[in-house]
């Protein structure tokens, strides 16, 4: 069974086949970092991690590079405002967006370069590029030569005609053409710089990325994502810049992932209409964010709403109740070996890695986990002896947590996390603890004496601020409902 992929550049799911067998060279456009990650950020970190850790969970070892944008306009001019070196203004942010993503348990890249510290193959590439004549340096400044390459727009699927005739008219008399690029630019008297054979200076955005990856992954790698939002020009612009300086096909496959929108548009600082991290993490439980985010195909934009998140918790809590019944399975039998179950009942865990391997769609995922959980939780409510039917719940199950795992939803312990999940919606209905406590009480007091009817009433009143009560042979526990 392979794994194909949506390729961009072809418009085609292409069968993938790494460039050497058994490893992944991946890498994704990271962040720039001049102010605190929103969770549109969140959101490629974890589609990316999920990639990476679904790769390897197939067997393979995967290089994953997510560079950080240490050196940009909108970093200089955050760092005047603030009084402070643009590098340690980016310094900062790199902490902080790491600190962040580690709360959503986003596993960090194999290499995670700051283009501060690419400088010398930054250059080297430049110079390489004016060397063939595929780019110029006017005044300190460095362009590309975009019509120097054939196949310019060919990831994007637009013509230099139609470029040309829709560009808006930009007034810079150092470039040969409206449609050229800066690779380099010269500083500015006082902005942050670097020696350069132009002079000093700082290089263009979209050259860092072509270096980097050389640099880290080779002339030509795997897998090059990022968010569809990247793929003019920046991406366009890395596949020329890379091709002419290496004559090698750069990526061979492009993968993009949807946006996070609010009411249709794009969630982002310069709209300001995001939410950080940290913000989404105080309101909603990291795992309610990635299963929010996870529950739809990487490629498709997810607008952020209340019920995404509401929706991801009701799943929550059900899947880690069924991971909580596992524990106990465990915990009560523990020298039972697993067995397959009836055939109807394992045939999810060969369609989940067929959902999975089909372009890794995880919204298809969750839904045959489903079918999983089904099976399980069926075959739990079946009278007979539980002994008898434990090797069969513990394959189901332990499927069922390793799949999980893939998505970065291995509970631990999933009482625990049961318990967190209830703690953040109790926070999100104002709901007071001692309260809930106390009419659970009164209600028990209430069955003792026999008293049914307004034992029901304490229940109802419970039911209508969000708490289900249920009645288990280990006593009374409550829930949240989302
Ligand atoms: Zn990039």
């Amino acid at each position: 069974m392979t794994i194909t992929l949506y390729d961009t550049l072809t418009q085609t799911k292409k069968p993938f086949s790494p460039v050497q067998a058994g490893k992944v060279t991946l890498y994704a456009c990271g962040v720039t970092v001049y102010d605190l990650c929103h969770i549109g950020h969140a959101m490629q970190a974890i589609i990316y991690d999920v990639i990476r850790r679904y790769l390897e969970f197939r067997g393979f070892e995967v290089i994953y590079v997510r560079n950080y944008t240490d050196v940009d306009d909108k970093i200089i001019q955050r760092a005047q405002e603030r009084g402070m070196h643009p590098l340690d203004l980016s310094a900062e942010m790199i902490q902080a967006c790491e600190s962040d993503l580690d709360l959503l348990e986003v596993q960090p890249a194999t290499h995670s370069p700051k283009v501060s510290e690419f400088m010398p193959q930054i250059t080297q590439m430049i110079e390489t590029l004016i060397q063939n004549g595929h780019a110029y340096a006017a005044s300190g400044d460095v362009y590309f030569r975009v019509r120097s390459f054939g196949r310019y727009g060919c990831l994007s699927n637009r013509r230099c005609e139609d470029l040309q005739a829709g560009s808006r008219v930009e007034v810079n008399p150092l470039k040969e053409d409206p449609m050229d690029f800066a690779l380099w630019k010269s500083a500015k008297p006082g902005e942050v710089s670097w020696s350069s054979p132009w002079g000093e200076g700082r290089p263009g955005w979209h050259i860092e990325c072509s270096a980097m990856a050389v640099a880290l992954l080779g002339e030509t790698f795997d897998i090059h994502g990022g968010g569809k939002d990247l793929i003019f020009p920046h991406h366009e612009n890395e596949i020329a810049q890379s091709e002419c300086a290496t004559g090698k096909p750069f990526a061979n496959y492009w993968i993009h992932n949807g946006l996070l929108t609010v009411d249709g548009r794009k969630m982002s600082k310069s709209l300001n209409n995001f939410l950080t991290i940290r913000d989404a993490v105080a309101k909603y439980h990291p795992h309610t964010i990635r299963y929010a985010i996870l529950s739809h195909q990487y490629g498709t934009n997810i607008d952020f709403s209340e019920k995404v998140f509401y929706d991801a918790y009701q799943r929550l809590i059900y899947l880690y109740t069924l991971l909580a019944k596992l524990q106990e399975l465990e915990d009560q039998f523990p020298d039972v070996e697993r067995q397959a179950p009836a055939p109807e009942d394992a045939e999810w865990v060969e369609k989940f890695r067929q959902a999975m391997d089909d372009d890794f769609n995880s919204a298809a995922a969750f839904g045959v986990l489903s079918a999983g959980c089904k099976a399980f939780n069926d075959l739990l409510a079946q009278s007979g002896k539980l002994k008898n039917r434990a090797p069969q719940l513990l394959w189901l199950g332990r499927h069922i947590r390793e799949y999980l795992g893939i998505f970065g939803l291995a509970p631990g312990e999933p009482k625990t996390k049961l318990a967190e999940i209830n703690q953040y919606l109790i926070r999100s209905k104002g709901l007071d603890v001692a309260w809930v406590e106390d009419q659970i009480a009164e209600r028990q007091a209430l069955r003792q004496n026999k008293k049914y009817e307004e034992a029901d009433q304490v229940r109802q009143r419970l039911i209508e601020r969000g708490v289900l009560v249920m009645d288990t042979p280990n006593g009374t526990t409550w829930q949240v409902q989302p």
